[in-house]
């Protein structure tokens, strides 16, 4: 530190400094007394004079902080010149006439340098010579990434003269290397992206920043991780880019700053490093789809990185019903970039975001630039183009290309044909697995597995793509069989509801798998959508033997039928009897092009198309089956190979009479038969084996309530097995299997699943039962925490979800007794157990995960528990009205069930 004299207002506070400062000169105190008197009367002006002389310390103070006493401690450097300096000064202020007042131990200094020095290592400085600080707890040479220190401290010691220039070259040192670590995320950000064909580099971005043309704010909010966030962005559009040919698209992306603020993640805010915004970004995979994408690098003070990635998607459904909640809704997903291995993303949070009416209205009043009318009009005619013309951009047939069977030979299979109980034809598909080298370690044989289809579709056997469900399966080992049921295109009859399906064609395929293997075997089932449907019937109608079942697998169906409200409106439209009406009874809907088409098949192929759905396609056939349907698959999840696959070859023609029983399976909610009446929900008992429900989470047709609920009453009903459910992000319906992506993001779940229920076989086998000690879970009664909730409550992560303990006083207890008079008699434990559901609903919390009671609060807990499980779904209070909740109570329901034990 550098010497410096005592500032020239010094003298006038030496009441409160003389601890710090000793007078030479033993009137000196005296003297300031007089001085200060003079000032204050204003007789005579001070006559201050600094005296200052330079000259540098041996750098060795130190600040310490002493955690016992929680008190910072300074030891101060050593000045070798301090007593030759006090006594030239002192000459100098004796010939003037004048007191001296110095520092009594120290030198002071003016130019503050040091405190966090610059140093090879951690046990000589607080950072490196790059200005990165150490890490203690790390490794040797570990730093605090993203934490700088870009100053005066830095500098280690003393320089003797005025360090101004010093600093300014250490601090732009430092700023370079910080700019080089910065890019190294941004690079790692733009990698990623590659595959959505970034427009152009960073530094381009940077270098041509000042020629944006239009800057705005958007400030939104809404839920991240199921806590409340802030996102404000200030966009910058209109960036020269000579790469992109489209001048119209380049005014509508940009650069992104501002900062996120999301309190659960990172106490304080999450500013934009980098930021990119495209308004209109199209994919080949979707022409009619508009897309606004904002990916931001977000840096906190805490030294975590994180990718931010939003998106509104903007289908045109319907003239655009949805146009403004999907323009103003922001679907966003949160990783935390991995300090040591890019590419290992830690935490993933998910989430909406959204702007308000209001601030839309403010950022478009605060736009600024020289362009904001011609963005404007770019960007509500990319809009317009969108919602109202519904223009493509590109088509599904450009994106086909023809490569010939350059893929290895499918493996070999036989069909057998079976004839099933009621005398109907079907046939059934095998694969034998052959185990090879690898395989001889499996010491006993791997079930087989039985596939069941969605409706007239083929999901696991997929010749074009590289692989599928049916090659993996036989690659771990298993005999694969798909079932290739009445309601499958190749099967003549057309006159069948979907309990047919489970009553004869499920029963018919197991008994050929006994006769094939000899005797009753075990095998893994797995079924989609009314796959899913018809394998519960199977099992749940006592058709097939629950021995025989090692496991289950559903997607997209189950016990359990919950349709999207789209998908509801359809059914609830009478349009399965006017497609009837129009066919004719039974008549089988050719699908592809080339097939001779009736007058009747055109007519029903024009009113398919006029039916909104909430992807178009460019694609005649696709157009058709998603408009009967509705979507089954989200486009950009699908390769353009299985796309074409899927219209040109898989589903030449549609039977439709399956329709009718499925339409009364879908306004009940649950499987019924073919005449709607519930028969089989009552039969929990039949379903003695491993179960996994799969979802997507992009919903289609099929909401992951369908899953939610399924397992809800697995677990209910056979707590000794174990029952999963899996959401998979991103997915629809039928793209859970022919995803282009399937095998990494779906397979391994079920792969997993038989695997577990295959190993817990053989400790069961090992181990005699021991009674019925499964999972004792504690009863739940949280929201799903997936499920896709319009209003702002309801959506939260369980594992942010944090405990709230509610203790209550019953009735004629306690405060209760004290301060609440005529509660309505009898005072018994079931009008205990209504007073705590009368509690929950009154102050509007959620149905409490775990209730817990001493000896009279334990009765009235088990009948609250005893009350909410007696009805199937979970729970009888159910809601009447808007904001009222009621006991009910499915008496026929119950007697059904208990006679049926
Ligand atoms: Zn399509």
């Amino acid at each position: 530190m550098q010497t410096a004299v005592v500032p020239r207002a010094y003298p006038r506070f030496i009441f409160k400094g003389l601890h710090a400062y000793g007078l030479l000169s033993p009137y000196g105190f005296l003297y300031g007394i007089i001085d200060f008197l003079k000032q204050v009367s204003g007789f005579d002006s001070s006559q201050d004079m600094v005296l200052n002389v330079m000259g540098h310390d041996d750098s060795g103070g130190k600040l310490t902080f002493e955690k016992k006493t929680n008190k910072v401690l300074f030891k101060p450097p050593h000045d070798r010149l301090l007593s030759r300096k006090t006594e030239a000064l002192n000459k100098i202020a004796k010939k003037l006439g004048g007191v001296l007042y110095v520092p009594r131990y120290r030198s002071l200094s003016v130019h503050l340098l040091g405190g966090c020095v610059a140093a090879p290592d951690i046990s000589s400085g607080v950072c490196n010579p790059e200005g990165q600080v150490f890490d203690a707890s790390s490794p040797i040479g570990g730093v605090h990434r993203g934490l700088y220190i870009c100053d005066a401290s830095v500098i280690p010691c003393s320089v003797g003269i005025n360090p101004c220039l010093t600093i300014t070259a250490a601090a732009e040192y430092i700023s370079r290397n910080l700019i080089r670590d910065l890019m190294k995320d941004i690079v790692y950000v733009e990698k990623r992206n590659l595959s959505n064909k970034q427009p152009c580099s960073v530094f381009k971005v940077m270098k041509n920043y000042s020629e944006s043309k239009v800057r705005f704010t958007e400030i939104m909010r809404g839920k991240l991780g199921g806590k409340q966030c802030v996102a404000r962005l200030i966009v910058n559009l209109n960036i020269v880019n000579k790469d992109t040919q489209k001048k119209s698209h380049t005014q509508l992306q940009g650069k992104v700053s501002g900062y996120i603020e999301c309190k659960s993640i990172e106490m304080e805010r999450m500013h934009i490093i980098y930021g990119w915004v495209d308004l209109c970004e199209t994919k080949a995979r979707t022409p009619y789809t508009q897309y606004m994408n904002y990916r931001l690098l977000l840096a906190a003070s805490s030294g975590a990185r994180y990718e931010f990635e939003g998106r509104k998607i903007m289908n045109p459904y319907l003239l655009g019903v949805y146009a403004w909640r999907e323009s103003t809704t922001l679907m966003v997903t949160l990783k935390k970039i991995s300090s040591n291995r890019p590419g290992n993303d830690l935490v993933h949070h998910s989430g909406k975001l959204h702007i308000s009416l209001f601030e839309l209205l403010k950022s478009l009043w605060s736009m600024k630039g020289e362009s904001k009318y011609k963005f404007m009009y770019l960007l509500m005619q990319s809009l317009f183009r969108t919602y109202c013309l519904q223009v493509p951009r590109g088509s599904h047939h450009a994106l086909f290309d023809a490569k010939e069977s350059t893929q290895k030979p499918y493996p070999h299979s036989a069909m057998h044909d079976l004839i099933t109980g009621d005398g109907v034809k079907i046939r059934i598909q095998h694969w034998e697995c052959i185990s090879f080298p690898g395989e001889l370690k499996l010491q006993r044989k791997r079930h087989p597995v039985l596939l069941v289809n969605g409706y007239s579709t083929e999901s696991y056997c997929l010749p074009t793509e590289p692989t599928d469900l049916v090659r993996t399966l036989l690659n771990d080992g298993h005999d694969v069989w798909l079932l290739h049921g009445r309601c499958h295109w190749s099967i003549a009859s057309n006159d069948f509801s979907i309990e047919d399906i489970g009553r004869f064609d499920i029963p018919a395929a197991t008994a050929k798998m006994n006769e094939f293997y000899g005797g009753s075997i075990k095998f893994h089932l797995i079924g989609h959508c009314i796959g899913g449907l018809s394998c519960h019937i199977a099992l749940m109608g006592g058709y097939v033997s629950t021995k025989q079942i090692a496991s289950l697998t559903c997607s997209n169906g189950s016990m359990f039928y919950k349709l999207t409200k789209s998908t509801m409106v359809k059914l609830w439209l009478p349009l399965l009897p006017i497609s009837m009406m129009v066919l004719g009874e039974n008549t089988v809907l050719p699908m592809l092009r080339e097939s001779p088409t009736s007058f009747r098949h055109k007519l029903m192929k024009q009113i398919a198309r006029l039916i909104p759905r909430y992807e178009r396609c460019t694609c005649d056939e696709c157009e058709v089956a998603s408009g009967i349907f509705g979507n089954a698959f989200w486009h950009e999840n699908v390769s353009p190979d299985m796309h074409h696959w899927m219209n040109m070859t898989n589903l030449p023609e549609l039977p439709m009479s399956g329709f009718r029983h499925l339409r009364k399976i879908c306004n009940a909610g649950f499987v019924v038969d073919s005449d709607g009446t519930n028969c089989y929900l009552m039969h929990p008992e039949r379903m003695a084996f491993p179960t996994l429900y799969v979802s997507g989470g992009r919903t289609l047709l099929v909401t992951p309530e369908t899953s939610f609920l399924a397992q809800k009453y697995m677990k209910t009903h056979q707590p000794s097995f174990r029952h999963e459910r899996v959401v998979v992000d991103g997915y629809g319906h039928s793209d859970l299997w022919i995803g282009e992506k399937s095998a990494e993001k779906v397979f391994p779940h079920v792969r997993k699943h038989i695997r577990l229920a295959e190993e817990e076989e053989e400790e069961e086998e090992s181990v005699s039962k021991s009674g019925n000690e499964g999972m004792n879970e504690a009863l739940s009664w949280s929201h799903d925490p997936y499920e896709e909730d319009d209003e702002d409550e309801g959506y939260e992560s369980v594992s942010d979800a944090e405990w709230r303990f509610v203790m209550v006083d019953l009735r004629n207890h306690g405060k209760s007794a004290e301060f609440v008079k005529d509660l309505p008699p009898p005072h018994d434990l079931e009008a205990s157990a209504n007073d705590l559901a009368n509690l929950i609903t009154s102050e509007r919390w959620k149905w409490p995960d775990i209730v817990v009671g001493h000896s009279l609060g334990g009765k009235v807990a088990l009948q609250f528990a005893q009350s909410c499980v007696n009805e199937w779904l979970g729970t009888n209070i159910r809601k009447v009205e808007e904001d009222h909740y009621a006991w009910s109570f499915n008496l026929d329901g119950a007697l059904q069930m208990f006679n049926s034990y």
